[in-house]
């Protein structure tokens, strides 16, 4: 009777899952077709120079070690800052001539300028035979490539693969995180890894998707589903969102006492 009544309520949990997963896929496609049509490039100053070419991928590798743990009005400042001194395509052979300590000093309206130069320093190392590798190489290898270099994040080398070399991966930021764990799919504070592991377990493994799904993701973060008071009432996946229903089914508790 008790192995019975695990196995209906294994089977229960099992559905409860798998509809949770449903909910979410549909709640991503919501969202892309709510935000992706309107992007502004600006908003994403790295799929933005991307987009416009005219940069070696050294140059939006820079971009996105600049962009980390800062505002897009400083990253880009001091991305300006840096194309004033080598020039618009942030050539590497001219990026390695600036010494890490010019280096610093440009980037600084960035913030973190010391960490993020020294990262910039050892990617112009490790590519310095060969920068163009960073578009032949194979994406696996060069994804472990990357993580090996110091100062460069698990979130940096997705957004160059899935941005640049249209690898069907998914960075992970703070507003994708927080929305993961509103929508049941994981704790904000789970290692990346396994946050990255399961939402690629969930979405279409079709990399324009994923990148629509994570701006998408982000631009629902800044404007809606913000980390304090999310605009709940007011989100297009409201009726998809566990972490809505918990709230209005507290309200209605705190009415019936
Ligand atoms: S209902 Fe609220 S918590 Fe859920 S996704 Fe929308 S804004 Fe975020």
């Amino acid at each position: 009777m008790v192995a019975l009544l695990d196995d209906i309520t294994s089977r229960q949990d099992n559905e409860r899952v798998t509809a949770r997963h449903e909910e979410f896929l549909k709640a991503v496609k919501k969202l892309i077709s709510v935000y992706y049509p309107n992007i502004r490039l600006d908003d994403f100053p790295s799929y933005k120079l991307v987009r416009n070419g005219g940069i070696h991928p050294i140059g939006i590798l820079v971009s996105i070690i600049l962009s980390q743990n800062t505002s897009d009005r400083n990253a880009s400042v001091a991305l300006r800052r840096l194309k004033e001194r080598v020039g618009e395509y942030l050539d590497p052979a001219k990026l390695k001539k600036v010494s890490v300590e010019e280096l610093e000093e440009i980037i600084r309206p960035s913030g973190m300028q010391r960490q993020k130069s020294q990262a910039i320093t050892n990617v112009l190392k490790e590519f310095r035979e060969d920068p163009d590798a960073l578009m032949r190489e194979d994406p696996e290898k060069l994804r472990e490539r990357l993580l090996r270099i110091d100062g460069v994040g698990p979130k940096t080398a997705d957004v160059f693969l899935l941005f640049v070399r249209g690898y069907p991966t998914f960075p992970m930021d703070t507003h994708i995180r927080r929305f993961l764990e509103r929508m049941g799919i994981g704790c904000r504070s789970e290692p990346y890894e396994k946050l990255r592991e399961r939402v690629l377990q969930l979405l279409p493994r079709d990399p324009g998707f994923l990148l629509a799904a994570h701006l998408a993701i982000i631009m629902h973060g800044r404007k809606v589903c913000r980390a304090r008071n999310p605009l709940c009432h007011e989100c297009v996946i409201n009726s998809l969102c566990p972490y809505y229903r918990g709230k209005l089914q507290e309200i209605s508790k705190d009415e019936t006492r």
